[in-house]
């Protein structure tokens, strides 16, 4: 069965005042129409399409072809008329005799999905129309001709957008009547309700991304770079060695002689990572999240800590990019258990293990670590969030 597209940009959408129609004017590199079109080939679902221009435009488009082209679905080129709906009417006329079904398409539409023409080209199959339309988040006002405002109510309300499709014919048979009765209408959708009584409304999850291009602030937003927000984090901390304590290293239990005196279980390396994650976060340290007071914590394993820090970082939409740790201890040798804390500290932070780095480095006997007094840990991560 075959489909078809007509791609309605005979407007003058010069309302976005760039100077020509809006549809020709490079978003994000590729023209709007150039965009639409690439995405009504790229669905594959269209034998063809049919593009409706102005007069002044033609020459336009043959430019664009070869500047961005050819676009091979673009298969006849058709003049518009006065209205958006002797465009259309222009547009499937010229569509070719096989043609069944068709999607009805603004180009100032750029960001239409296969999802949405996957959704309306199959309810047109099914019920002869299928129009892509999205709840109103908006309440509606209406305006009456004495000025007075009532309210609708916006559960019962849809804004409609385009691809709207049809069965070929009935479409048709419908344009050449409202054609001949003069009927004024904004949308195909209106057009056919008011032939044959009512016309089905589809809707998907990114019919809201599905937006009309109209003003210039539209195309200045769209030009924005889109940039992650990235943060940068880091932390330090140190424990004294003791007897009678377990040695717990990024939540590693190491044989050793001594272990680090804490009120938790005084993983050190997990104490400097936490606080690299707060700093990033900007949300002060892990004596203000954890306080030492606090005998809730007391013996607390640090890996159940970073859990609860790892919450604030999901919360506010940030993902970890990587950590980078190092321990210095002038003993026990920490090699033998390197691989076990890497895996330990991804899991943590929910990172692939090429993402973690966990590093020891000794004193050569300086300092309270050489000194084997006590253990440090310096800790950096990078927190990412899409814009
Ligand atoms: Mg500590």
């Amino acid at each position: 069965m075959s489909c078809w597209a007509v791609i309605v940009a005979a407007g003058r959408g010069d309302r976005a005042g760039l100077g020509v129609n809006k549809v020709f004017f490079p978003l994000r590199g590729r023209s709007v129409l150039g965009r639409c079109l690439d995405a009504i080939e790229g669905s594959a679902r269209f034998d063809g399409a049919v593009v409706v221009l102005s007069e002044a435009d033609e020459a336009r488009f043959a430019e664009l072809q070869r500047a961005e082209g050819p676009y091979g679905i673009v298969k006849r080129i058709v003049r518009g008329g006065k209205t958006r709906r002797d465009s259309v009417c222009n547009g499937l006329l010229a569509l070719p005799r096989e043609a069944a079904f068709v999607a009805i398409h603004d180009a100032a539409r750029p960001f239409v999905s296969k999802n949405i023409i996957d959704a309306t080209l199959d309810s047109a199959i099914k019920s002869g129309s299928g129009v892509i339309s999205t709840p109103v988040v908006d309440t509606i006002k209406q305006v009456g001709q004495d000025g007075r405002v009532s309210s609708l109510d916006r559960n019962a309300l849809r804004a409609v957008q385009t691809p709207q499709c049809f069965d070929c014919q009935l479409i048709l048979k419908a344009h050449l009547r409202a054609r001949e009765d003069g009927l004024s209408v904004t949308d195909d959708a209106m057009l056919f309700e008011h032939y044959y009584g009512d016309v089905t409304l589809v809707t998907t999850d990114d019919a809201a991304e599905n937006i009309k291009l109209t003003t210039k602030k539209d195309f200045e937003a769209m030009e924005k770079p889109v940039v992650p927000e990235v943060r940068v984090g880091q932390g330090y901390d140190a424990h004294r060695l003791a007897e009678g304590r377990r040695l717990v290293l990024c939540g590693v239990e190491i044989p050793h002689d001594r272990g680090l005196d804490g009120h938790s279980d005084a993983d050190v390396a997990v104490h400097a990572l936490m606080d690299a994650l707060l700093g990033a976060l900007a949300l002060g340290d892990i004596g203000r999240h954890f306080p030492d007071t606090d005998p809730k914590y007391k013996g607390a394993d640090s890996m159940k800590l970073l859990e609860a820090v790892m919450a604030m970082v999901t919360e506010r939409g940030f993902r970890v990019g990587n950590a980078d740790i190092t321990i210095v201890a002038q003993k026990p040798k920490l090699a033998g258990y390197m691989a076990q804390m890497k895996a330990n500290i991804a899991r943590g932070l929910n990172v692939d293990e090429d993402r973690v780095n966990v590093k020891a480095t000794t004193t050569e006997h300086m300092g309270f670590e050489g000194e084997e007094l006590g253990i440090s840990s310096t800790a950096a991560v990078i927190i990412c969030k899409q814009a």
